[in-house]
């Protein structure tokens, strides 16, 4: 196996032997080692991956971020709606399934909320069909009432103006997940959408020098040669600041209710390689796609940001896009301080936030 490889290669990075810009421009691995490591399946294996992996984000990222989520629509106007889709109205009855839109009020009454338990970053989501309005709308208050850093995901619902709008409120990063580099796949199981669509936004979010994340959705039945040249184009062609793994969890009713749920071992081996290629940024594990419960695969495979994180004081009832159920602030960050890492919070809010809920800590 590469293991001595790779640890040799971060020794040298941690001792000087190597210059910092060249060992975050080549990572640790090239593509046929990330294709040998997804080729793993025994216990030592796994171990091993996930000890260096988690070494490496230890290094980069001192604190495991949390993010929370406003849902500013579910109406989506693709058509036929992605086939794993329980977010967009009508298409999963454990979903959100009624349409919404968020008033102005509610979004700002969810991001003042979040902000008073202690989060520090929110994703404000919309479905497609508003050329990026709906999202601006939300940036724009939460950026007034908040403090908050700022994603959002339109998916490929942006401009170029839009962009450059979102730029002009201040926003952190956007969001587009490519999903699955396979063409083919992509197509089948997002029938209204192109790949190519979703890939000119995130170059425009590079133009503009906006930080991009950008994920991947597995599990679909992609290959892991899929995964692998999936992971080395964002490496190569794109500027990346953030990646997404999302395994897939099928919601009820969705045409893909049977395809069989991706597990939370082979969810924390693929964070576990894109640590390896792109050892300092950040690497998120959305509770509803891992499940909630399991976070601390993800964290063991070096995730450094756990995203739908729902405090108490949320005032709306969060459905993960991923799967119905999200992660609870409090368990999660005792799912965090349990392997001895460090949540990003603001301690003083988060601490106001546990006595008002009569929360233990
Ligand atoms: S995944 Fe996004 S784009 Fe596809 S149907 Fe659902 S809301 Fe619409």
């Amino acid at each position: 196996m590469v293991f001595g490889k790779i640890e040799e290669e971060f020794k040298e990075f941690l001792e000087n032997r190597r210059k910092y810009n060249e060992f975050i421009k080549n990572g640790l691995i090239d593509e046929d080692e990330a294709l040998r490591l997804f080729k793993i399946d025994n216990w030592r294996d796994y171990l091993k991956l996930f000890d260096i992996a988690s070494k490496v984000r230890d290094y980069f990222k001192k604190e495991i971020e949390i993010t929370s989520t406003i849902h500013i629509t579910n109406i989506c106007h693709v058509n036929p709606k992605c086939l794993y889709c329980g977010f967009a109205a009508g298409t999963s009855k454990e979903g959100y399934y009624e349409p919404f839109r968020l008033t102005d009020e509610e979004i700002k009454k969810s991001a003042i909320a979040i902000e008073e338990s202690g989060i520090k970053r929110v994703s404000c989501s919309s479905a497609h069909g508003y050329q990026g309005k709906e999202v601006i709308r939300a940036l724009k208050i939460v950026k007034k009432y908040t403090n908050l850093e700022v994603l959002v995901n339109a998916g490929a619902d942006l401009t170029e103006d839009s962009i450059k709008e979102l730029k002009k409120y201040g926003i952190d990063t956007i969001c587009c997940n490519l999903e699955t580099i396979n063409e083919n796949l992509f197509k089948k199981v997002k029938p209204g959408e192109e790949l190519e669509d979703r890939i000119n936004v995130c170059k425009l979010v590079n133009k503009y020098d906006i930080e991009l994340s950008t994920g991947l959705l597995i599990g679909i039945g992609e290959s892991y040669e899929d995964r692998v040249n999936h992971l080395f184009y964002l490496k190569n062609e794109l500027n990346v600041g953030e990646i997404p793994i999302m395994g897939f969890n099928p919601y009820k009713g969705t045409p893909m209710e049977d395809h069989p749920k991706c597990s939370a071992l082979e969810q924390a081996k693929t964070i576990a390689i894109t640590r390896l290629i792109f050892p300092e940024i950040r690497i998120t594990s959305p509770t509803p796609t891992i499940g909630a419960e399991l976070m601390q695969f993800a964290l063991l495979g070096g995730a450094s940001n756990v995203a739908t994180v729902i405090p108490k004081n949320h005032p709306l009832n969060i459905k993960g896009v991923g799967s119905p159920k999200t992660g609870n602030l409090d368990e999660v960050v005792k799912m965090i301080t349990d392997l001895g890492l460090k949540p990003k919070l603001d301690w003083k809010r988060y601490k106001r936030y546990l006595e008002v809920y009569k929360l233990k800590k």
